[in-house]
């Protein structure tokens, strides 16, 4: 995995971009949720899952098949979040599927399930720039967590906040012109 702190990096970029019009705080916060929920997997471990089955780490969770269920769940849920179904279903969509990119660019472990049902092969993209992220906390306070912080900040938190603010500055000049 990539850390869970990075994981809800686009989805907050995606909802400061496009602002609190388009992305109502609730469906942020949901955004949020959605970003990390795929590594809930790997609580299965304690179940003697192994990793490499579909219900394993970057199994099914980690599938376009889980994103756009989730997405669908989201747009059902779209009223209480006072989203357009629309949004509330690509808010959600993109979160989920920003994770199993964001995995999928690691440096280690398996690749994602990505077309699972269908195909249970783990994918991984042609260009892994991310350290892996290591399982245990304790070992973020060594070189190895220091090697994740260093690739996540270049190519996930830096690319994140040029579309943040770049999305914000837009929704201004563009909110200048309209009053003016
Ligand atoms: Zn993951």
């Amino acid at each position: 995995m990539a850390s869970l702190f990075t994981h809800p990096a686009p989805a907050l970029a995606l909802a400061v971009a496009l602002g609190p019009n388009v992305i109502p705080p609730r469906l942020a916060v949901v955004m949020v949720l959605a970003s990390v929920l795929p590594d809930l997997d790997v609580a299965g471990f304690a179940f003697g899952v192994q990793y490499a089955e579909a219900a394993g780490h970057r199994g099914l969770s980690h599938s376009l098949v889980f994103a756009v269920g989730l997405g669908l769940l989201a747009a059902l849920a779209a009223p209480r979040l006072r989203a357009k179904r629309l949004i509330a279903f690509f808010g959600v969509f993109l979160a989920v599927l920003s994770h199993t990119l964001l995995d999928a660019a690691t440096t280690g472990g398996l690749g994602v399930a990505f077309f699972w049902p269908f195909d249970e092969t783990r994918h991984f993209l042609p260009w892994r720039p991310i350290a892996v992220s290591p399982f245990s906390p304790a070992a973020f306070f060594s070189a190895w967590g220091k090697r994740v912080i260093l690739s996540e900040l270049r190519w996930v938190w830096a690319p994140c906040l040029i579309l943040a603010f770049g999305g914000m500055v837009i929704r201004r000049v563009k909110n200048n012109k309209a009053t003016l």
